[in-house]
């Protein structure tokens, strides 16, 4: 088996007295699609947090590509391949669709500018489903739309993983089989990404293997099926 692309290794991280995430170790390896799942307050969201380097963390380490990345800048980590979305969406309302993708290729390494960027711009909003919005402000897309500019501005950093919090979360069933399907379409052409989904059809369809978490620390790991079918999980679940 080749070294994992993504290391939890041991990670803590308190707010205050409140312990969000607890010793929790888990691998990526390249190519996978994760899950990572748990009830709602169990520390998903702090877990991303702490790869993307959003938040410091209290105890632990994270390796990306074999190398330590917890402690470093969270420009420094998306520059070193990890991209992310938020629950929350946050693109930049006033500037059209293509600025906004085109404000995450000046940012990539050996970054695009100008016609380049414009260009690869148009490709990436062509590859999430937005060409024809590309001059729109940003802040006049639909919700599902927003989610589809701030996937293709993470794309933009050309990263070798993506984190996906929630990127499904709020949709009607078409909107979610295209989200599926396009998340899909980066899963075939190789992409690594790990995703806290509650969307289970989603999960499913997507996510080779889980993590679940519970009060802050990892209660399984491993095949999709099996995991959600492991009754402490169930009990997680039926006792949020
Ligand atoms: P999840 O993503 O699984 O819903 P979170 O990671 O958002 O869980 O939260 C885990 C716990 O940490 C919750 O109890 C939450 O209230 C708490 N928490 C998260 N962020 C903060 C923060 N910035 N300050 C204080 N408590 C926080």
């Amino acid at each position: 088996m080749t070294a994992p692309l993504l290391e939890l290794k041991g990670l803590a991280k308190r707010f205050g007295g409140l312990v969000a995430v607890n010793d929790l170790s888990f691998d990526v390896h390249a190519g996978e699609v994760v899950g990572l799942l748990g009830p709602n307050g169990s520390g998903k969201t702090t877990a991303m947090n702490l790869v993307s380097g959003a938040l410091p963390l209290n105890a632990g380490e994270v390796r990306f590509q074999g190398k330590t990345i917890s402690g470093l800048a969270s420009h420094q980590i998306a520059r070193l391949g990890v991209a992310r979305t938020f629950q929350l969406v946050r693109v930049l309302g006033g500037m059209n669709c293509r600025d906004n993708v085109a404000a995450g290729l000046a940012f990539r390494p050996g970054g695009l500018h100008g016609r380049a960027a414009e260009h690869a711009a148009q490709l990436l909003l062509e590859r999430v489903g937005l060409g024809a919005q590309a001059e729109l402000a940003a802040s006049e897309l639909t919700y599902i739309d927003q989610k589809r500019l701030e996937l293709a501005r993470a794309l933009a950093l050309a990263p070798q993983l993506l984190l996906l919090d929630e990127w499904l979360a709020g949709l009607n069933p078409t909107e979610l089989q295209q989200g599926i399907d396009l998340i899909r379409a980066l899963q075939g052409e190789g992409m690594t990404i790990l995703m806290v989904e509650h969307v289970m059809d989603a999960v499913h369809a997507l996510c080779s293997r889980c993590v679940v978490m519970n009060t802050g620390a990892k209660i399984a790991d491993g095949a999709t099926r099996e995991v959600l079918s492991d009754p402490r999980v169930i009990e997680a679940y039926l006792g949020s």
